[in-house]
């Protein structure tokens, strides 16, 4: 489908009812997760005997690959592999293979990209970079023992997380990038020795605001550490500076350190929204797919899929539903919108 380049980012593709371009794809690959993290899917309501999606009802290799294609079509130029946990999925590597494969319109790579606890990082760095990954993400949210245990509910040590991380360098998943969020009153302690490692370990460190994600963490907002208390946390520290955006749509506020000790980032959903620039569609594990993190509800992709739809028809459905898209909750976000039924982010991927 020939798409006119756009006023969002002057590239070809589709946008929404704000001017806002679909750039960035995230795939859900599995709602499961070995980890229990306080913030997206804690033990106590999702316990050990939690009911995970049966098997039929995930979305198959070789579906998640025609979406892929489909949505690289019509202006994708990211996809990000999330879970759950995805490195729990099994073949993972075959996956990544086929979407490695997959081009752009004009002949350029996809940048493919992956969220993970990094638990299973040692085993799966090697054969995830050479199926064609090129880059990852891994969730730390303290080095502390206790603290980390704290936030991932099942006491899952922080060196484990660490070497995994060593093997995704060795395997030259780079730049690593670590997401941290940060809780009042269980881990903000842990900001600075975070961003110590991180300038030591050459990763690029995004503190992330905790979120009111889903309708199961009992999120408040007197445990939100402010964006500006965390930036303003690490410049006592190390003289920080802004830094540009690498693009636009880019989610991490990037700051640098003025003695050239690297970059962090800031994501900051609560307290300075940045729904303005959102190119991001989700597809869960299921073939759900949603237009907002905070969504309610999502568009059955997958009985599309399995309907015997042609491309075209595919297509059509997506841009369908992004050009009718207005999402923007984080600037809505009250009292009121945090109790909302919103889908839990492990059953969207985050
Ligand atoms: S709240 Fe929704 S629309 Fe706003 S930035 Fe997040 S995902 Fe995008």
């Amino acid at each position: 489908m020939e798409m006119a380049q756009n006023g969002f980012d002057g590239r070809p593709g589709l946008t929404d009812t704000l001017g806002r371009a679909l750039r960035d794809l995230r795939i859900s690959v599995t709602d499961r997760c070995n980890f229990r993290c306080t913030y997206c899917m804690p033990k106590e309501i999702f316990g050990r005997d939690y009911e995970f999606l049966p098997r039929d009802q995930v979305l198959t290799f070789e579906e998640i690959c025609r979406l892929a294609r489909l949505f690289v079509g019509l202006g994708v130029e990211k996809l990000r592999i999330t879970g759950g946990e995805p490195l729990v999925r099994r073949g993972l590597a075959d996956l990544i293979a086929m979407l490695a494969a997959i081009r752009r319109p004009d002949g350029g790579e996809v940048d493919l990209t992956l969220t993970t606890n990094g638990s299973a990082l040692r085993a799966l760095a090697r054969p995830l970079a050479e199926a064609g990954l090129r880059r990852v993400t891994v969730s730390l949210d303290s080095l502390d023992d206790e603290v980390f245990g704290a936030m991932n509910g099942i006491e899952f040590p922080v060196a484990k997380v660490l070497d995994g991380i060593a093997a995704a360098t060795e395997a030259g998943l780079a730049p690593i990038k670590a997401n941290m969020v940060v809780r009042r009153g269980i881990n903000e302690s842990s900001v600075v020795p975070m961003a110590a490692w991180a300038r030591e370990a050459n990763v690029v460190l995004r503190f992330i605001e905790y979120m009111d994600v889903g309708h199961s963490n009992g999120w408040r907002l007197d445990e939100v550490v402010p964006a500006d208390e965390l930036i303003e946390t690490i410049g006592a520290v190390w003289p920080v500076e802004p830094a540009d955006p690498n693009y636009r749509g880019e989610v991490a506020d990037r700051w640098r350190y003025r003695d050239g000790g690297g970059e962090f980032g800031v994501i900051s959903s609560v307290t300075q929204p940045f729904c303005r620039d959102c190119t991001r569609a989700r597809i869960s594990a299921e073939g759900k797919l949603y237009t907002c993190l905070f969504a309610v509800d999502g568009h059955d992709a997958r009985a599309v899929l399995r309907s015997g739809a042609s491309d075209e028809e595919l297509a059509a459905f997506v841009q369908g539903i992004w050009t009718r898209r207005g999402d923007r909750y984080s600037e809505l976000r009250s009292a009121a919108t945090s109790t909302l039924p919103k889908v839990e982010m492990f059953a969207m991927g985050g």
